[in-house]
């Protein structure tokens, strides 16, 4: 049997910093090595999300940034919204993950309205957290690398996706790091995160293939992930 994947990086230029485009190719390449036929579309200001996508992507970027995307990402919010209520996988990272909370207050106080479809709210804070980061999740370790003032509190019904081992997560105080909600998963993780992170990458993935061929019980041939492992054991050993 053929396996087919659709992934969607949405804003891949304005939306996109430490590494972040990385993601997609990791996903690519992972999809690649399995056999795994991957589709790739770059969705940027005034175009359309496919309704078709196994996993869309989106990375971070300053406040300046997002400010510049919030009225596109308004056009957008429908169909964004319907296909994670639709179980679609996707990984959201820091300015992105804040755009899909309830709210963000930029630090020049102008606020802007989120998608809504985490349950998350974001100020900007007055100290910028920088440097390796280190989380415990339920897909083991996740090692990347965070620059972010934005300060995220989690509603009482929200799933953090990790807790924190190194780093500052959401909000430096609540040892809480991102937000989970149906396989939408927001992380102010860079790095690219899924460089160093093998067996979440590989989730995202089974979660795509489970979800578009409707099998629960999916599972992927392993990969020789000796060198992102030794690369994660490095960054988890370097000072902030
Ligand atoms: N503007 C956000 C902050 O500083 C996002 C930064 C980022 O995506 N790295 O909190």
């Amino acid at each position: 049997m053929t396996f087919n994947l659709h992934i969607v990086h949405l804003y891949p230029r304005e939306m996109n910093i430490y590494g972040d485009t990385g993601n997609r190719l990791i996903l690519q390449k992972r999809m690649e090595w399995r056999n795994i036929n991957v589709r790739i579309s770059l969705v940027g200001m005034g175009d359309e999300v496919p309704l078709d996508s196994d996993i869309i992507l989106g990375g971070g970027a300053q406040d300046a940034m997002q400010l510049a995307v919030e009225k596109d990402l308004k056009q957008k919010m429908k169909s964004l919204r319907r296909l994670s209520d639709d179980g679609v996988v996707m990984l959201m990272v820091c300015g992105m993950y804040q755009l899909f909370g309830q709210s963000f207050i930029t630090g020049s106080h102008r606020r802007i309205e989120g998608l809504g479809i985490l349950p998350v709210e974001t100020c900007a804070g007055k100290t910028r957290f920088i440097g390796n980061t280190v989380y415990q999740t339920k897909w083991g370790t996740v090692v990347g690398y965070e620059n972010h003032s934005g300060l995220t509190q989690l509603d009482d019904s929200a799933v953090a996706f990790g807790t924190v081992i190194k780093g500052a997560g959401n909000n430096g105080t609540d040892g809480t790091e991102g937000c989970i909600k149906n396989n939408v998963f927001g992380t102010y993780s860079h790095g690219p995160v899924l460089s160093k992170s093998p067996a979440f990458a590989d989730e995202l993935i089974r979660l795509a293939l489970a979800r578009r061929y409707d099998n629960d019980n999916t599972s992927l041939a392993p990969l020789d992930d000796r060198m992102e492992l030794r690369a994660a054991d490095v960054a988890k050993l370097r000072s902030r």
